[in-house]
């Protein structure tokens, strides 16, 4: 309060100088952010010290354990989405890898730096500074070390990027491993700054599959869910939604399931996957994403993979983000 209270009141008598205001207030803003930015680097040191062992980056900045007091931290987080705060700020969405998904709102018009800085898919350090009487977070700095300026070139790459911040962001950042959530997310971000449409979708893929076992629900794809039995190399196994599961096709034929039996035909509740379809998921599951350029397929494994990833994360969400058509 004392860096206010001694400059506003003259300023207060003299109101015909409208002009000065925003300029005392941005020189304020910037005194404060500076003192935001010393207190969030002393106690990173101090975080690292006291046992040699490394815990989250996010630490208390003020002096004092009082809950109530407006706090600091810097995350490694990646920028998922922005959209207009007000008349003229920003709220961004981030994953970190320390706290999962945060909001926070970017103050400054569109020529601030930390506006440009806090774009999608920008990911670096942030400086958070969090109010927890109002819950509300602000971003006060911003050291960006992926860019990412590629997937701003081609529509595809950026409308893919799109699609799996969306997903992130549906799913709540995978629920729990933050760390592993990024290191999922970037490399994917990354591929993409290069890729042609085709390699683009098959990225999107290949993301969905893994976010599908990062999640859980991914189903094996070598394995009959009903009766167990390993499929053969060369057996079309069929995708039923009702239970997020391949089965093979006797099972699906005996009427194993109450589904089947209600079904009027294969075609109503499952979806076939062929094999090629199969082989290129368990394949694309252990490779990076910049590797996705590499592993080709034909159109139909392309649209069967494809709608294979999309069904089992939208049977997850219980909906099909928007997102998701281009
Ligand atoms: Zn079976």
């Amino acid at each position: 309060m004392s860096l206010w209270g001694p400059c506003a009141i003259p300023i207060l008598g003299a109101t015909p100088h409208r002009e000065v205001f925003p300029l005392l207030f941005f020189s304020l803003f910037l005194k404060k952010m500076t003192a935001n930015r010393i207190l969030a680097l002393s106690s990173m040191t101090a975080a690292i010290t006291p046992n040699g062992s490394a815990r989250p980056l996010a630490t208390i900045a003020k002096q004092g354990d009082n809950k109530l007091m407006p706090r600091s931290s810097v995350y490694s987080a990646l920028i998922l989405r922005t959209r207009a705060s007000g008349e003229s700020n920003r709220d961004a969405w981030m994953l970190t890898a320390e706290e999962g998904i945060l909001r926070a709102t970017v103050f400054g018009g569109p020529k601030s730096k930390l506006r440009s800085h806090a774009a999608p898919f920008h990911s670096g350090r942030v400086w958070i500074y969090h109010d927890p009487v109002r819950d509300t977070r602000k971003l006060s700095d911003f050291d960006v070390l992926s860019w990412r300026p590629g997937l701003r070139e081609l529509y595809e790459r950026a409308m893919t990027a799109d699609a799996i911040a969306e997903t992130i962001l549906a799913t709540h950042g995978g629920g729990g491993n933050w760390e592993a959530a990024l290191a999922l997310a970037e490399p994917a971000l990354d591929a993409l700054e290069t890729a042609n449409e085709e390699f683009c979708t098959r990225i999107f893929i290949q993301f969905l599959w893994r976010w599908a076992a990062f999640l859980g629900i991914q189903p094996q794809a070598e394995q009959c869910a009903h009766c167990g039995e390993q499929a053969q190399a060369d057996a079309i196994m069929l995708y039923s939604s009702a239970d997020n599961a391949l089965c093979c096709a006797a099972c699906v034929q005996a009427g194993a399931h109450d589904e089947i039996e209600n079904a009027a035909g294969a075609s109503s509740g499952f979806m076939q996957i062929n094999p090629g379809c199969r082989r290129w998921l368990l394949t694309a599951a252990a490779h990076a994403p910049a590797d996705m350029g590499r592993y080709t397929m034909d159109a139909k494994t392309l649209r069967e993979a494809k709608l294979l990833t999309q069904a089992l994360v939208a049977a997850a969400l219980g909906r099909r983000p928007a997102s998701w058509d281009w």
